[in-house]
């Protein structure tokens, strides 16, 4: 058994060896937290995309989609409030002149105590074997009840203070609890400072005359400050939704954890708005509708859980995450927020012009409320890398490593081999594969013997390898070869498309 971080390893050397994910310039030792999609990954992403896009607005008669400039006007970031409250708490350690995000301090010395509870637990099921009562035993031992309660009162210090802004406070809780620098392990700490997320730069071309602008955070705002024109033009009814997918930008503190945390991703965002009151349901049916698009890729349940907030942010009266076990545990994948009228009734107040939707039914006018999903695309692809991921030991000892992605994500479909490159078997697979790529992206290769192109192809996920040989010269067949069971049929050539199309559609 290799540990997680081991596999964690694996699966970025995996990534850059097979031509998913590069550093950004390399060449020039690399950029921090920003990532290259090569030419497999720039397929897997554009399919991961068009998965969505399929299921969120080609399957949903009341969803259209929407593609607004990264740009924008600068007051739209004062309205949504990420001008004044779009921060970080960061703090650095003096000695080793590193920079932490004091949040995440807190929460690692948290998870920290949470860690010798389990500890605890296990120590105990051991001991006590069938007899042991978990629930008892948490609600009863002297030194769980301990633990339990220096947690609490760490969070609700924590939260409180940040809260208030009371940065001095946040600053002395990390030093009473005797949290040290990982890298020089001293407790010399700066303030706690308040630090933007937002990146930004100057549009127009002499200083005097230009203005700030902000690189999107997220998306959504895209979404409200053209939700009336979508309205009126589209003329939509509420319950709609409007889809979006495209960059964003956050100048992350710590940036590890490869594609997990980048200072610029791709976000899949649809706001849907509602009618006030309605939200909580429509809260409801989001959360188990984009729980179903994730299981419908055929990832197993177990990868997947709700976290519902219970604290909220000022705008939202219900959120949840989808987290997915990552190979560093479960994380946040997806957000819900039912985010009320928060957006639509800020950029009414900062434009003074009215965002509201005539109801016919009621004969009034409101201003809708709203409920978002929004998924990171890179943080999909993770998931996704890291499910797909799996080295096998063969019958004949021989060891191969295999993308299991589910096909309808995977970069290539096809394969097209031919077995010798002679005999007019490469004249053959050339004209299958002519018919092949009017559907699907097919990759053709001749070169190497045909166990290697196997493997190569179980490396990139290509679920399905079609194998020309001698016999299909005289009878049009060719055989097919399932990348998971790696077993072979012969089939006719005139019938591989409905094949293939059959099984990309499983
Ligand atoms: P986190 O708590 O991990 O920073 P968040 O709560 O700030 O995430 P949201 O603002 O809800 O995230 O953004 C919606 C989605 O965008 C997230 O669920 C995640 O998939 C993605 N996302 C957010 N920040 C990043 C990032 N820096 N890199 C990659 N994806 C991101």
């Amino acid at each position: 058994m290799i540990n997680q971080e081991e596999f964690f390893k694996k699966i970025t050397s995996h990534a850059k060896e097979y031509g998913f994910v590069f550093q950004s310039s390399e060449i020039y030792d690399g950029l921090s937290a920003v990532y290259d999609y090569g030419q497999n990954g720039v397929e897997l992403k554009n399919n991961i995309r068009a998965y969505w896009w399929k299921a969120m607005v080609q399957q949903h008669e009341n969803i259209v989609g929407l593609d607004s400039a990264i740009f924008m006007h600068p007051t739209i970031w004062k309205a949504s409030g990420h001008v004044d409250a779009f921060n970080d708490p960061l703090i650095d350690n003096k000695d080793s002149k590193k920079r932490y995000r004091a949040d995440v301090l807190v929460e690692d010395h948290m998870a920290k105590i949470e860690d010798k509870i389990a500890k605890e637990v296990e120590k105990a099921a051991k001991r006590f074997g069938e007899a042991f009562d978990e629930q008892q035993f948490v609600a009863t031992n002297a030194r769980v009840l301990e633990y339990r309660q220096q947690v609490d009162s760490i969070r609700s210090r924590f939260f409180g203070s940040l809260e208030k802004n009371d940065l001095d406070d946040i600053k002395k809780l990390i030093e009473e609890l005797g949290i040290v620098c990982p890298v020089s392990g001293s407790r010399n700490w700066t303030e706690v400072r308040q630090f933007n997320l937002m990146f930004s730069t100057q549009m127009g071309s002499t200083v005097e005359g230009a203005s700030e602008i902000f690189l999107r955070p997220e998306t959504a705002q895209g979404i409200f400050v053209n939700y009336l024109n979508v309205q009126k033009t589209g003329r939509m009814k509420i319950p709609f939704g409007i889809a979006q997918t495209g960059k964003a930008f956050r100048n992350e503190i710590v940036a590890r954890q490869f594609i997990f945390r980048m200072r610029e991703f791709e976000q899949m965002e649809m706001q849907f708005f509602v009618k006030p009151g309605e939200e909580l349901e429509w809260f409801e049916y989001w959360k188990q509708e984009r729980l179903r698009w994730h299981l419908s890729l055929g990832i197993p349940s177990a990868k997947y859980r709700f976290h519902d907030h219970d604290k909220l942010a000022h705008y939202a009266n219900a959120a949840a995450d989808i987290e997915f076990e990552f190979p560093f545990g479960f994380k946040e994948l997806e957000g819900i927020h039912s985010r009320t009228d928060f957006d639509l009734g800020a950029h009414q107040k900062y434009s003074g012009k009215k965002l509201q939707y005539f109801d016919p039914e009621l004969n009034e006018n409101y201003v809708p409320y709203v409920v978002e999903t929004s998924i990171g695309l890179d943080r999909m692809f993770l998931a996704v890398l890291s499910h797909a991921y799996a080295e096998e030991k063969l019958e004949d000892g021989s060891e191969r490593v295999v993308l299991k992605l589910p096909a309808v994500l995977a970069p290539y479909k096809v394969a097209v081999l031919p077995l010798m490159k002679k005999d007019g078997l490469p004249e053959k697979a050339r004209e299958i594969m002519d018919i092949l790529k009017q559907d699907f992206m097919c990759h053709y290769e001749e070169k190497d013997a045909i166990g290697k192109r196997y493997r190569r192809h179980d490396a990139i996920g290509t679920p399905y390898c079609v194998t020309v040989d001698h016999q299909s010269l005289e009878d049009n067949t060719v055989t097919i070869r399932d990348r998971d069971s790696m077993l072979q049929e012969r089939v006719a050539i005139d019938q591989l498309q409905g094949i293939i199309i059959a099984k990309i559609r499983k």
